[in-house]
């Protein structure tokens, strides 16, 4: 089922007007190598998919959600040694909420949701500087984190990037992107320099010299029913939250 009216790209300002949306989807990607395997544009795809569909399902049980164009780009400092990756600094990335945000409530839009799907994009600091004098609430899904559980039942080798969860994602969403021929085995060679892998420690990985494949995990074991159980779990996840949002009312904690 497709709804016009809870995509910002379909709809008409007639349909918006009978509709009257209360909150929006921001669906955030990057466009990066994921392996050998699989498009560049594997996260804007991925996030565009979970935000279209788990707008019509929460639209159907009575949210008032619109789904906004994806951005295409994000953080990718690392990957500057790739063929046309692209990498937005965090400037770009907080003059872009900061529009979007300053737009939508004006339209009593006022509650935005950040739909993530690429790991080396950071949210926090941009929604804790924008709520301090906007009327808005901002929430930020990473959708890989959403339902760990049942992630953890459905793949076998999942780590981060270009691996089985993804694969079997694309796998689903667009068979005719995925080269299974081309899948390596998304081997990481491990930190040389000791106590840089613990918890509480953190620095990004040059990502060409940490994953010579270009991929974080296994794809061998993907498979197109595992990426459309896991598609459709996830939305299910995502819808719950579109309806809690759209539904609250003001002061409803932490709408307030
Ligand atoms: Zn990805």
């Amino acid at each position: 089922m497709h709804l016009n009216q809870t995509k910002l790209m379909s709809a008409t300002q007639k349909e918006l007007l009978g509709y009257k949306p209360n909150t929006a989807i921001l669906p955030w990607g990057a466009t990066e190598a994921h392996g050998q395997h699989l498009p560049y544009g594997a996260d804007a795809i991925e996030t565009t998919a979970f935000a279209e569909h788990s707008a019509d399902l929460a639209s159907q049980d009575g949210a008032k959600v619109i789904v906004l164009p994806t951005i295409p780009f994000g953080n990718n400092a690392q990957q500057l040694d790739q063929v046309a990756a692209i990498h937005f600094n965090s400037i770009t990335t907080l003059s872009i909420l900061e529009d979007v945000t300053d737009s939508l409530i004006r339209q009593d839009i006022d509650r935005l949701i950040i739909l993530n799907a690429h790991g080396g994009n950071e949210f926090k600091p941009f929604v804790r500087d924008l709520m301090i004098d906007r009327d808005i609430l901002i929430i930020v899904i990473n959708f890989w984190q959403l339902i760990p559980e049942m992630q953890a039942k459905i793949f076998e080798e999942s780590l981060d990037h270009a691996d089985e969860m993804e694969t079997s994602l694309l796998l689903y969403l667009c068979p005719d992107r995925v080269r299974m021929n081309d899948a390596g085995t998304g081997k990481r060679i491990p930190f040389q320099i000791e106590g840089l892998s613990q918890p509480g420690v953190w620095t990004p990985r040059p990502w060409t010299a940490s994953h010579p494949d270009l991929g974080s995990g296994n794809p061998q074991k993907a498979t197109r029913e595992k990426g459309e159980q896991y598609f459709h779990a996830v939305c299910e996840a995502i819808k719950n939250i579109i309806l809690n949002i759209s539904t609250a009312k003001k002061g409803d904690l932490p709408y307030i």
